[in-house]
């Protein structure tokens, strides 16, 4: 998708992806490599002129070696500080931000302490490479305490309490090399199983997309950070809690790419090539439906109006995301009507979630 962005830009893209098959190959020279394979990364960096990421666990060490010659946005420091969710939670408790309470825990004395401090339920994840509710256990008793350190015990971990929350939802914003700042409107977020499905663009009160700016701000400052930035939230009782940071482009704004002026992908692209950046005003109401593990059937869907298809080209397993689609329309009542029919087309969850939206 940042490629797909890129080629009006005229930008040239050179890909490095563990997969010989991997989809960005589609818009440009892939080279197969391993993320913790600094020599590949050496050698790319050779061939351009500045470089970036669209997955936070690449190894920082690689990201040093290819900035030994390049450019790399966002910086390895800001990738670094995501990837550790301990070190992520300490470094928005300095800079004042809420986060659900924590305790590391590298042993289960560590675990039971926490228990003790933070009470069920809770949840158990690891501190490294979760992602998509990967490496992750809910414990709300004794018998869930006993499987979650089963599965999860050889790891770093930290607790977290449980968050009663509202809503979830999330902040995309991008800053440029010249220190520009654009955020585009908060979108709410539902999850199945730990996994995004759905995300609704807009319709959050001004105070919070005030608040949620002001958050963004403090950490965009902190690591002079070029590129696009996302933060996920929860909403409890009103006020935001920082679940999770990602340095780079997300799921739960790909709404942008068909529902505001300028999406995600290029004003990245804008942002990390020195460009001006681009207007992140909506264009119209926009819901993105996420394709886990299968598509629905095409043609079906496309017979709906205002349904923008993307098929990632990626093979299909169980709990991968390969394809989303997103359906705009010109005012909410449109919007709702359409999404259920694209609901009951596409199955599974939909319908149901739909109903705690609209
Ligand atoms: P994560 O991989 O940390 O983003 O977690 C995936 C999803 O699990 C989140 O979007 C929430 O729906 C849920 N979740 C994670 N941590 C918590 C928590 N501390 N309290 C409540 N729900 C959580």
């Amino acid at each position: 998708m940042m490629g797909l962005a890129g080629l009006p830009l005229g930008l040239e893209f050179t890909f490095l992806d563990p997969s010989p098959d991997a989809c960005a190959g589609a818009v440009g020279a892939l080279v197969q490599a391993d993320f913790s394979d600094t020599d590949a990364f050496r050698r790319l960096a050779g061939s351009v002129d500045v470089a970036t990421f669209d997955f936070e666990n690449v190894p920082e060490s690689s990201a040093r070696a290819l900035q030994e010659t390049t450019p790399v946005y966002p910086s390895p420091e800001a990738l670094g500080a995501c990837q550790d969710r301990l070190h992520e939670k300490k470094l928005l408790s300095s800079l004042e931000i809420k986060v659900p309470a924590y305790h590391p825990v590298s042993s289960r004395t560590d675990l039971l302490a926490g228990l003790e401090k933070l009470n069920y339920p809770a949840v158990l994840k690891t501190r490294r490479l979760g992602y998509d509710g990967k490496g992750q256990a809910m414990i709300r008793d004794q018998e869930d305490l006993e499987r979650a350190w089963q599965k999860l015990g050889d790891f770093e971990l930290i607790l977290e309490a449980f968050v009663p929350f509202e809503q979830e939802c999330s902040l995309i914003g991008a800053r440029g090399i010249d220190g520009d700042t654009r955020f585009w409107p908060l979108t709410r977020n539902l999850h199945v199983d730990g996994i995004l499905a759905l995300s609704l663009a807009g319709g959050f009160a001004d105070a919070l997309q005030a608040a949620a700016e002001d958050i963004m701000r403090r950490l965009l400052d902190h690591f002079a950070y070029v590129g696009v930035l996302t933060l996920e939230f929860f909403v409890l009782d009103g006020q935001l809690m920082v679940n999770e940071i990602a340095p780079r482009v997300h799921n739960s704004g790909h709404w942008t790419i068909d529902g505001a002026q300028t999406s995600q992908f290029e004003n990245h692209l804008r942002a990390i090539s020195g460009m001006p950046l681009g207007s992140t005003t909506v264009k119209c109401e926009a819901l993105m439906f996420n394709w886990i593990g299968e598509l629905p059937e095409r043609e079906r869907l496309l017979a709906i109006p205002g349904v923008h298809w993307h098929d990632y080209g990626k093979a299909a397993r169980p709990g991968r995301k390969i394809g989303h689609a997103t359906l705009t329309a010109v005012t909410p009542t449109e919007l709702a009507a359409n999404a259920r029919r694209l609901a009951e087309a596409a199955g599974g969850k939909f319908p149901v979630l739909l109903n705690s939206i609209f």
